[in-house]
Formats: C-alpha cells, structure tokens, sequence
C-alpha cells in the first residue's frame, strides 16, 4: 500500500472539517480539524516517522483525540469516521461543495429548507426562483448559482494539465519498467503543453503488444477498464481521467508518436506537404509513392508499392521532409512548419534555464512555509535568488501585509541575506491594483521593496475598458516591475475577466513593464497564445510560481512548458538571467524615469 503524504491527510481532515459543518456540529469541532490540517501541512518533518515513534503531540495545534485519527489514518491508510461520515449524506451533497459561492453552510440550509441534495434539484430550485427567496440568498445568489451550473457543464470532461503530467509521467516509467516495452512516451495534447485535455494519450513500442496491454490494465489507480483490445485500451482514472494506450511496433514508433501527437492541424499540413514531395505519411509511416520512387530509384519497383522511408525517430521524419525539427508544443499550424522550412525554430526556454523566481508567499500572508523554510527549499533546488511577494494590506482575506509588516519582513531578508550566500532573497510584494488603477501602498513603500508584483484581486466584473485602463495605470507606476497574472483566469473553474490584452502587451512595451506567466496550474496566466506576440512587442516574460509552499516550486516546470508553447527562448524569460544580471534588470524600468 503506498503510504498517505501529507497532503492528503490534510485534505482528508479538511473535508471533514466541512462534513461537521454540514452536520450543523459546534464550530470549534471543524475549527479544529482545520487548525490540526494546516499543522500537518506545514510540519517540516516526515508525518510516517512521527506516528510510528509515537511524536505526534509534538506539533502544536493537534488535541489528543485527532492524534488518535491521524495515526489510525497514516498506518492503515483508512479512516472509518470520515467514511461514515461522509456516508451520512448524499453524493451529490459533494457537487453542490465545488459551486463557487457554496460553502458548507449555504448548502446546508439549501439541503434542509428546500431539501436540495444535487446538481439538478438546486438547478430547479433556481429556476423557480425558490433559492432567491432564502434568507442569507437573494436574487443575485441565485443568478451566479445558474452561471455556475452551466460553467460546469461546460467544463465536464476536461481537466487541467497541472493534474494530469504527474500520473502521466508516472504511467510512463511504469511502462519503461516493462521487459517487452522498448520505447514509450506521453503524446496527445499533453505532450504538446496544452492548459487543459480532455484525455491522457500514452504510446509505447513492444514485440509482445498483449502483455504490454495485459500490465497496463491492471496498473494501480484505474477505477475502470473501458477497453482492454489487442493493440490499444483505455482506462478510467478516479477523477473521471480517459487514458488510451496504444501499442506498436518499434519501426512504426516514430511515426506513431508524431501521429498521435498532434494537432490535428499540425498533421494536415505536414501531411500536405509530403504529397508536394510524392510521399504519404501517417500513423503507420512515411512512404514514397511508386511513380515517385520509380524516378527516384531510375528503376521499375515490382509491386508497385510505396516503400518505408525508414525514420528512427521524429527528427529524421522532419529532416526527410526538409524540416528542422519542430518541438512538440510548437505544433499547432500556427507557422512552426513555415519556420521550420526558413530553419529558424528558436531554441526554446528550458526549465533549467531558471536561475530563480519571484512572485512567492509565506505565512506572513496566505503562504504555508515561513521565509527560512522557502529560502531553503529554493536553495536547494539550485535556485540562485528567490522573490519575495506576500499580499498587501487590501487583500484582507489572504493576511495581506500593512506597511509596518512589510518593512519588518525587509528587516527579516535582509538579516537572512547577511546570513547565508547559497541563495540571494530579494525584497518584493504582490501589491493590490485597487479601482481606478491605484496601488495598494504609496510610491516611498514600493520604492523600499526591490521589485512590486502589481496584481487584480478584486473588481473582476468591470467592463472591459474599465479593466484595461485599471491594470494600465498601474504598469505605469515605475516602481511595478511586474505584472501578476494578466486575466485572473482558473482553468476550468473561473472564466478570465474582460481586459484587452493587446493593450496590455503595448503598454508593457512602452512601459518596460514584465508580464508574468504565472505557472500555478490553475492559471497559467498570460494564456500562452499571446506570448509570441509579446515577445516580438520585446516585452519580458517572467515564469513565477505563485507560491503558496515549498512544494509549488515544482510549477515552474508546468510554466516553462507554456513559455515554450508561446515560442519563448531563454532571452525572453527575465528569470533565466544570473544573480548579477537581474540584479540589474530589476532596476531598469526604475532607472527610465
Ligand atoms: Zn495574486
Ligand atoms: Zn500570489
């Protein structure tokens, strides 16, 4: 049995935290369960070893009657209160939960008054204006309840990168692990870098496809077999996740793997072009046609038949075709074949190319690591700086920092900075752009701080024009050297706000501005669409992962797929500069004025 992290017994006290509270128990009861989850989530020490040498009653926030559930739960992985619990109500209590605007208890006075237990009775009882008529409700609630509703809808079936690459890398060593299995790859628009999939695509080459196919089936984590075939099945993942498995030859990998790969639109066009050269490519290889072969060859083939134009891997496919070889995240026929033909397919950022990160919180904030425990872990990472950006004051409901706060916090780096040189802290903040484009704390705050986040957190319904000149202001105060996720999006859970993006990419231009990717898995935010186009503007990517804990660093990968899908090189990105260099790009916007 693989043993229970962290994260998941936090995440299993939490949400019996919200089940006593849709039990309508005393607050402090769920209180509790909250306090003991984040204790668990920030302990720097291994939870398995503190419960089997019985130390559990070192970490403060945890009575004695949790410490007997959390180690019941952490040695036999299981815990009946929670399943019984959970048990008492009706499944569909748990959709009514991930409706933005329902906390436990809307729900349940939605479930005791109107005796409302799902998705499709609160629907109803929108539609008869019955959830309106509640006290605590209004006309209002009820409108954005029908939003939600139909949002997620809209979104079934579709599931964000950031919770997908990790099973499915994971899926693809277990594969390598197989002796029949000689290669193996994710494909589909995973590989691509795509923010969100409908299904995971998995391809391996094997002499022995059913064995290969017999251990797929029966890989731990499948909740269902939906097709166990010959050559191919799919499986289902607990959270509702397709994944097929296709399994070929080894010659016919390659061609496999670019096939499956995708785009559509990629695939005509590079299909297209083969004909323009008598060949004919797909899923099983590329062939030269027989009259084109006859010309070729200067002699009649027998049969007739087109011949294998044998590729070892993607590469020879493309060089074959008189391409450079086009990065997976590139292929979309969004002109990668046109580069591709001119040889000028840039060399694409790399995560590894990072030397640091700004755009990171503590506790002072909302964060779950204290500064020393972040420094550490980005230390340790190789990271060679590290940024610092809690919340400033208006964002109340994330502890954001007053000015006397943030000044303490300085005092704090700057005693850190005296104290180590394995890793440079920079001083930073994630200012609030507030109405009207103000920021959060005046200029002599800002100017204390070595660089400002400047982000939306409040006022997303505001029309478009009112947006764009809001976020404009701000990115032309000197000392935003950055701005925070430029659409307030999360992917497949909040729609973007209006904000005229070309705009945006022109004032950072002018302004000398960076635009964040942010790589938190839920936003990914400029969507990488745009980034092609602001880095020919000569606007500044900078790849931040909104850190909220130690473990968020690992976004940064996520992040830097998406750079490379916007066609971003190492130079675009302001994070891949050395600690010398971005101590003074850090100063460029504020040297201008
Ligand atoms: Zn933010
Ligand atoms: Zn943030």
């Amino acid at each position: 049995m693989p043993a229970i992290d962290k994260s998941q017994v936090a995440e299993l006290l939490d949400e019996i935290a919200i089940l006593l509270e849709l039990k309508g128990e005393n607050v402090f009861k769920s209180r509790a369960y909250r306090t003991a989850a984040r204790a668990i989530e920030s302990m720097p020490e291994d939870l398995a070893r503190l419960v089997a040498e019985d130390r559990l009653d070192s970490i403060a926030g945890i009575g004695s009657a949790l410490r007997q559930k959390i180690t019941e739960l952490v040695t036999t992985g299981r815990l009946p209160y929670h399943e019984e619990l959970r048990a008492s109500f009706p499944p569909g209590i748990f959709d009514l939960l991930q409706l933005p605007g329902l906390g436990p208890k809307k729900v349940k006075i939605l479930h005791d008054q109107l005796q409302v237990s799902d998705i499709d009775a609160l629907e109803a009882a929108c539609q008869d204006h019955r959830v309106a008529a509640l006290a605590g409700f209004g006309a209002k609630t009820e409108a954005n309840l029908l939003l939600g509703i139909d949002q997620r809808r809209h979104y079934r079936g579709q599931h964000r990168y950031g919770d997908v690459y990790a099973l499915a890398e994971s899926l693809v060593d277990d594969l390598r692990q197989h002796p029949d299995v000689i290669r193996a790859s994710v494909a589909g628009s995973l590989r691509r870098g795509k923010e969100v999939l409908k299904d995971l695509d998995l391809l391996a080459s094997s002499a022995n496809p059913a064995a290969v196919m017999d251990a797929f089936v029966a890989l731990p984590g499948i909740e269902r077999v939906t097709n166990h075939g010959e050559t191919k099945s799919s499986v289902l993942f607990g959270n509702g996740l397709q994944c097929d498995l296709r399994v070929v030859s080894d010659t016919e990998f390659p061609y496999a793997l670019h096939h499956f790969t995708g785009s559509k639109e990629h695939n005509v066009a590079l299909r297209q072009r083969a004909i323009g050269q008598g060949k004919r490519l797909s899923e099983w290889g590329l062939f030269l046609e027989p009259e084109r072969a006859k010309k070729i060859e200067g002699a009649e083939l027998p049969s007739g038949e087109p011949t294998l134009i044998v590729c070892r891997t993607e590469e020879e496919i493309f060089a074959d075709l008189g391409l450079q070889y086009v990065p997976p995240e590139l292929r979309e026929n969004l002109g990668e074949i046109e580069a591709a033909e001119a040889g000028t397919i840039p060399r694409l950022v790399e995560w590894t190319d990072l030397k640091g990160t700004f755009h990171c919180h503590t506790v002072a904030s909302d964060g779950r690591h204290t500064l020393q425990e972040m420094a550490d872990a980005a230390a340790e990472l190789g990271l060679a700086y590290l940024g610092i950006a809690d919340h400033s004051k208006s964002s109340f409901q994330a502890n954001g920092l007053s000015e006397e706060r943030l000044l303490a916090q300085h005092r704090e780096i700057a005693a850190l900075n005296a104290s180590r040189d394995d890793i440079r802290l920079f001083t930073g903040v994630e200012c609030d752009i507030l109405k009207d484009g103000v920021l959060d704390f005046p200029d002599e705050i800002l100017a204390a701080c070595d660089y400002v986040v400047a982000s939306v957190h409040a006022g997303f319904t505001a029309p478009e024009e009112e947006m764009t000149r809001r976020v404009i202001r701000a990115m032309e105060n000197p000392y935003v050297t950055m701005l925070g996720h430029a659409t307030g999006r999360l992917l497949l859970r909040r729609e973007p706000y209006a904000i005229n993006l070309e705009k945006i990419i022109d004032c950072a231009a002018e302004t000398g501005t960076w635009i964040e990717l942010n790589a938190n898995p839920y936003r990914l935010d400029m969507d990488w669409r745009w980034w092609r186009k602001a880095r020919d503007r000569g606007v500044r990517c900078v790849i931040n992962p909104d850190a909220h804990g130690i473990d968020d660093y690992g976004y940064l990968r996520v992040g830097t797929q998406i750079a490379r899908k916007g066609w971003l090189r190492r130079e675009d990105v302001a994070n891949t500069r050395t600690l010398a260099e971005i101590t003074a790009l850090l100063q460029e916007k504020r040297n201008r004025r």
